[in-house]
């Protein structure tokens, strides 16, 4: 029997929720390590070194510290601000720009992907983590196919594939009867399953 850490039950939560298990669980992942990221920048020189030469963060993870930062942490985001605003002072006064700029929040971010994504291929034959896992929402494409690029085991891609295409045909019925009882004929016709089909497919279809 594999040994049970944290991910597998956070992923077994996740797989109670809505969308792909993989998204939720690394959307927590994310906003847990941001947390902590604005809280210890106030204090951890290093860390607030390695900011500065990272460059900032990219398009998708700065509309995040926003966020964060309407919820009240302006502080941390305004020390790490100060110190990167500066940078670019400092470099474009020499007429240079910051180059090799990765945002560190994917970096991290793209580690605790690959950590969830083995957790769930590990387990998926074990026959309670596998019936929780047909009953989810199932993966998005994109964890889809890096399960499959990851995965050596012929037989753990069929699973996937085969629980992804009976996911999709699902999907594809509700969507089918979501768009039926549109219909001012069927309109007072009370709504089912299908009610939020259309959130589903578009978390399940998105690329990146
Ligand atoms: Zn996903
Ligand atoms: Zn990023």
């Amino acid at each position: 029997m594999n040994r049970r850490n944290n991910t597998y039950y956070e992923l077994l939560d996740a797989m109670k929720g809505r969308g792909c298990p993989v998204c939720l669980l690394l959307e927590t992942y994310t906003d847990r390590y941001i947390d902590s990221l604005l809280y210890e920048s106030v204090n951890d020189t290093n860390l607030r070194a390695k900011l500065i030469s990272s460059g900032g963060f990219c398009k998708e993870h700065s509309k995040k510290l926003l966020r964060f930062g309407y919820k009240g942490y302006t502080l941390g985001i305004s020390i790490i601000y100060k110190d990167l605003v500066d940078a670019y002072y400092k470099t474009l006064n020499v007429q240079r720009i910051l180059s090799d700029r990765r945002c560190l929040i994917c970096e991290v971010s793209e580690d605790m992907e690959n950590r969830i994504l083995e957790e769930l291929i590990k387990n998926i034959r074990d026959y309670e983590f596998y019936e929780i896992y047909k009953d989810s929402d199932g993966l998005c494409m994109l964890h889809l196919s890096k399960v499959l690029a990851i995965s050596k085991d012929r037989e753990v891609n069929d699973l996937f594939l085969e629980l992804t295409a009976l996911k999709l045909k699902g999907l594809s019925d509700q969507l089918l009867e979501f768009i039926r009882k549109q219909d001012y004929r069927f309109r007072e016709e009370p709504i089912g399953v299908e009610a939020d089909s259309w959130i589903r497919a578009i978390e399940i279809l998105k690329l990146k």
